[in-house]
């Protein structure tokens, strides 16, 4: 079989994954779905595309966070994305963009027209949600159960029934603290994750100390663990970055457990389904959820689309 074959019958089409696999599973999962659907997926970095990937899609996720410093666009960053779109035309056949956020986590939404301009001048433009004109397919699914734990899972046996789970990285954007005042006073909260910032940290241990109940872990376990401590816990409160992400990536983990999903009231799922009201709190609603495997055959169908 050789590659400028593709597009005869029975040949497998390549596909190439950029970045290679970072913080969370999302481009392993991308990878393994693309695999299952028949593609031979490949992920990798702009420095090491090997020969012959000219005939092949390439999909790029979080292009723009290169362009960013600090939360700002660098001179350096936009001209090296510049590049590196020039690159990309130049190496494969399609090059799609998945656009992930509006700007970068910590970036003001000013800068959306920057990000906006860049992802003009690609084949395809997908979402994991409703945006504008890009295409909407649902993210790859967490495969929470596969593999064996990776980690010392210190989060785990603190996991108790009744409490609140919020989980994900612990960083500013987030505020986590004022959703603290919001969730249902007679409820516990268990916050885990990686905390980086550790200012913050200290700060938000120091709201938590004045409200019963609140325990902060900075501790990231594997999503096998993950899944365990929030599975024990049975709710777990969603907040979403909306101003600046598309998609939580602590929902489209959530909706492969067995939880009740709290989320702020007045926001939309879009794609994964509808909030409805919460009995428990102002200000708070319910994720009512369209079933995974449902989410999963329509990103079938949808990729299949793209990956033409
Ligand atoms: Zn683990």
């Amino acid at each position: 079989m050789h590659l400028r074959d593709r597009g005869k019958c029975g040949v497998v089409k390549k596909v190439y994954i950029f970045p290679p696999p970072l913080l969370n599973s999302y481009v392993e999962n991308l990878c393994a779905d693309f695999r299952a659907m028949g593609y031979d997926a490949h992920t990798g970095t702009y420095r090491r595309v090997p020969r012959g990937f000219r005939s092949d899609t390439v999909v790029v996720s979080w292009f723009e966070n290169a362009m960013f410093k600090r939360g700002r666009p660098t001179v350096y960053g936009v001209f090296a994305s510049l590049l590196k779109l020039l690159f990309l035309h130049a190496r494969f056949r399609r090059v799609v963009l998945v656009r992930h956020n509006i700007v970068p986590h910590g970036a003001s939404v000013r800068w959306k027209w920057l990000v906006d301009f860049f992802y003009k001048f690609c084949d395809e433009k997908v979402a994991h949600n409703y945006h504008e004109d890009y295409r909407p397919i649902p993210h790859p699914r967490y495969r929470a159960d596969a593999g064996d734990c990776s980690c010392d899972g210190g989060v785990v046996p603190l996991a108790r029934p009744g409490e609140i789970a919020i989980f994900g990285r612990i960083v500013a954007y987030k505020r986590y603290e004022a959703w603290f005042d919001v969730l249902p006073e007679d409820r516990d909260i268990l916050v885990f994750g990686e905390a980086p910032d550790k200012t913050y940290l200290e700060q938000l241990q120091t709201v938590a100390r004045s409200r019963r109940g609140i325990r902060i872990v900075d501790n990231q376990p594997c999503d096998r663990c993950a899944a365990a401590a929030i599975t024990s816990c049975g709710t777990v409160f969603v907040a979403n970055d909306n101003e600046r992400a598309l998609v939580s990536g602590s929902l489209i983990f959530s909706l492969e457990l067995p939880v009740t999903i709290l989320v702020p009231a007045g926001k939309s799922l879009g794609l994964y389904g509808h909030i409805t009201p919460s009995d428990t709190a102002e200000g708070l609603g319910m994720a009512a959820t369209h079933p995974v495997e449902a989410l999963e055959q329509q990103a079938t169908n949808a990729w299949r689309d793209v990956l033409q």
